[in-house]
């Protein structure tokens, strides 16, 4: 069990044996990758990622705007790191970019609408990505509105707005105004919210409309997802023998989480795998000379892989189970590598 992890180093040195490769800008790309975090450590190393190499040139991209000026100063020093990580110098430039949040239009509607519910932007201030069902959202908007004209709030409720108020200096005596306008409508519209189904997240105090018994909104809800998926697949390539009971119980997630875990890392390895096998083919065909060493050497490489492959997938190490599932992972392999090749795609 012990060295699973080092496993993908170990393949990795392998093929730095042969040193044309290192030359070749797809590859360099695919070792910034797989080491990414570990070269640029702390945030910027999480929230970032390389996304392309063309002549000496890598973009990187930036999925937090926060960490965006901050990632350009270092800028530098990052190239440094990389290349330090390379041992030469490999690049020339570090470009950056944010990332298209166009793709995540889902998203973002979902972040739209809790932001009306709130009350914080009025509905159809920002479109959202489908034009049909803003001008449906704006028809209900509509009755909404009309109907948080009707609500009338309690005496302490008018209270409690006003005392908030008396706070602000005599001097802003119109914002004051201003604000209990406003707050007296934000005040009616969660009570008429609250009466029609709407609560409180648990986490960020937001008002969303409750479908079934969940206490989040639908955004904390996914960020919980992913911090239970991301626990589990750490616990996995830790323990790759860990049983599912056990598992679930040190991460306090549940049975879905662990076997979609395993398929997730499992995926991941046979993609590695694949990948590795194409590059091999590639170094036989450009260094002739030195194809049996090649040839050997990465048959080592490809049964590490297939072993981490099957721990990942399966979890045990029963060994009738093993040559199973190797079986299966050689013919997958065989027929996706002759896929690549008749279709002539570049990977
Ligand atoms: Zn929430």
């Amino acid at each position: 069990m012990e060295g699973i992890k080092d496993l993908k180093n170990l393949a990795l040195e392998a093929i730095e044996k042969r040193s044309s490769l290192l030359k070749n800008e797809k590859y360099i790309l695919w070792k910034i990758k797989k080491n990414w975090k570990q070269i640029v450590s702390g945030p910027i190393g999480e929230k970032t990622y390389p996304k392309s190499l063309f002549n000496g040139n890598l973009v990187v991209v930036i999925n937090d705007g926060v960490i965006y000026h901050t990632t350009i100063m270092y800028a530098e020093k990052i190239k440094e790191k990389v290349n330090t990580f390379l041992n030469g110098k490999f690049l020339e430039s570090i470009e950056f970019s944010k990332i298209n949040y166009k793709i995540k239009r889902d998203l973002l509607d979902e972040l739209i609408e809790n932001e009306e519910n709130r009350g914080t932007i009025r509905v159809g201030e920002i479109p959202r990505g489908n034009v049909r069902e803003r001008n449906r959202n704006i028809d209900s908007e509509n009755k909404i509105t009309e109907k948080v004209r009707d609500i009338v709030l309690l005496p302490e409720e008018v209270e409690e707005i006003h005392e908030n108020i008396d706070k602000i200096d005599k001097k802003y005596e119109d914002i004051a105004r201003r604000l209990e306008k406003i707050a007296i409508k934000l005040k009616k519209r969660e009570k008429y919210l609250k009466n029609n189904g709407y609560i409180e997240c648990k986490n960020c105090k937001i008002l969303f409309l409750q479908e079934n018994s969940e206490k989040m909104c639908f955004e904390c809800r996914m960020n919980e997802k992913n911090r239970k998926f991301q626990k589990m697949a750490d616990l996995i390539r830790n323990k790759p023998y860990i049983s599912e009971k056990q598992a679930v119980r040190m991460t306090n997630t549940d049975k879905s989480t662990y076997y979609k875990a395993r398929d997730i890392l499992a995926q991941q390895t046979y993609n590695d795998m694949l990948y590795y096998c194409l590059e091999k083919n590639r170094e036989i065909s450009l260094n002739e000379d030195y194809e049996f060493e090649i040839r050997s050497e990465s048959r080592e490489d490809v049964e590490k892989f297939i072993k981490n492959y099957v721990d990942y997938k399966i979890g045990s190490d029963n060994e009738e189970v093993f040559k199973i599932e190797r079986k299966w992972a050689l013919r997958r392999l065989r027929k996706d590598m002759k896929f690549r090749l008749e279709n002539n795609r570049r990977y």
